[in-house]
């Protein structure tokens, strides 16, 4: 079986939607799997329908009609008079919905979220799946929720690895085309959960480790992976292959293209993983397998920007060593901040982190009763993976606000003010 999945870039429109069919004519679509996104911007969208709820009732009904509207203009564009009987799946949806908020009793905002979120999941995918056997490209939907199994923490679900995979196997057709969501799973009361934000790539790999798919193809509106960010870096250059390995370390210094968590099922089972252009089916993209490390082998550029930069010292002008370095990363942990780079000399430390969950005025109130503390907010983390001269002169005369630089043997990271 093949694993493919969509992003919500991929099916903003209906004229994605009518090319998530070109793509399975062209590249088959015999025992394949389809993992979709929500449509477009529609997670963003339903983030703010659970901020309404919470925050400003008076304005959820309206949220709530936006989204219902958008659907239906695609469904519309998609079956023009035979859209009947798919502008009713998408009523009866968004009636689920306004009576999940009219029951719901639960003040836990997380919980809410992921009850309400994974309806952008759900709507895309009975769109396309109807679209599909439409134009006589015969599926199946699938409700990955009676699959994909998680714990409780939601936003963010841990897997339970053994019951998914038997689930998985239970529920999966075997030489059909199957489509599901991707993203959300269900807990053991059955309550929906969300693998955190872009997780859909995640639920591929997840079905694909399950089924141990032959492959997984992520169709992407970029020609495969670059080395770098377009929107960012010029002349980027598409990768043709890279190891897992090197796949996890971009993935963990910030380039966006492939979900973190994506790769170590796939690496475990040896699964390759193709990123291609649902723009344009017959390139050849990228390949994630076990291999070269990088072909071709170039600079890689990543950018994550708004991290913060934290200078500590000790108040007394002791040094920063094992004791109260491990009483900040113990800090660093409890206040739930991601940290991108580290670097200490004898009095000072330095830690470049991601204030993921806000919480970083908590950390720093406590930091300023034991350190002296500096901070900068807003900073950009440039890493360049495979640096070569020509990489280190363009980044340099690029910016004069370096704050800080490390360099290793195979990457050079920078902080920069801006
Ligand atoms: N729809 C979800 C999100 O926007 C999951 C995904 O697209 O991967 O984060």
């Amino acid at each position: 079986m093949r694993v493919f999945k969509f992003g919500g870039a991929s099916v903003k429109d209906a004229e994605g939607v009518r090319n998530v069919a070109e793509v399975l004519k062209k590249a088959g679509y015999k025992d394949t799997l389809i993992i979709v996104s929500a449509m477009g911007k529609t997670t963003n969208a339903l983030e703010l329908v659970v901020d309404h709820y919470f925050n400003q009732p008076e304005e959820l009904s309206n949220a709530i009609l936006e989204l219902k509207h958008f659907h239906l203009q695609i469904v519309e564009a998609l079956f023009g008079p035979l859209s009947e009987p798919m502008n009713k799946r998408v009523g009866e949806l968004v009636s689920e919905l306004k009576s999940l908020f009219k029951h719901n009793k639960a003040t836990n905002y997380s919980f809410v979220y992921d009850q309400v979120v994974g309806f952008g999941e759900l709507l895309s995918t009975s769109i396309i799946n109807a679209y599909l056997n439409h134009v006589d490209i015969q599926c199946e939907w699938l409700d990955a929720r009676k699959c994909v199994k998680t714990d409780a923490y939601y936003r963010d679900a841990n897997l339970d690895w053994e019951l998914t995979q038997k689930t998985i196997n239970a529920q999966v057709s075997k030489n059909k085309l199957v489509i599901s969501q991707g993203f959300i799973g269900s807990d053991e009361n059955n309550f929906t959960t969300t693998l955190g934000r872009e997780g859909s790539d995640y639920t591929a790999a997840i079905f694909a480790y399950a089924l141990n798919a032959e492959s997984v193809t992520i169709w992407k509106d970029v020609p495969g992976v670059l080395n770098g960010d377009p929107r960012v870096f010029e002349n980027t250059k598409l990768l043709n292959q890279i190891s897992y390995t090197e796949a996890i370390e971009l993935a963990f210094y910030g380039a966006s293209v492939i979900h973190p968590k994506t790769l170590q099922p796939l690496q475990r089972k040896e699964i390759p993983l193709y990123v291609r252009s649902f723009l344009n089916p017959d390139g050849a993209g990228t390949s994630v397998s076990k291999g070269k490390t990088l072909e071709p082998h170039i600079p890689c550029y990543i950018l994550k920007p708004k991290q913060v930069l934290i200078r500590l010292s000790s108040l007394d002008f002791s040094f920063m060593v094992e004791d109260n370095i491990s009483e900040v990363f113990a800090l660093l942990y409890q206040y739930q901040m991601r940290v991108d780079l580290i670097q200490n000399s004898a009095i000072s430390f330095s830690v470049c982190v991601n204030n993921k969950y806000n919480r970083l005025e908590e950390l720093l109130q406590i930091l300023r009763s034991k350190f002296k503390v500096t901070v900068f907010e807003n900073v950009d983390l440039y890493t360049v993976r495979h640096f070569d001269a020509e990489a280190l002169t363009s980044i340099e005369a690029k910016k004069d606000n370096i704050l800080l630089e490390q360099r290793a043997q195979e990457t050079i990271q920078y902080v920069v003010e801006n």
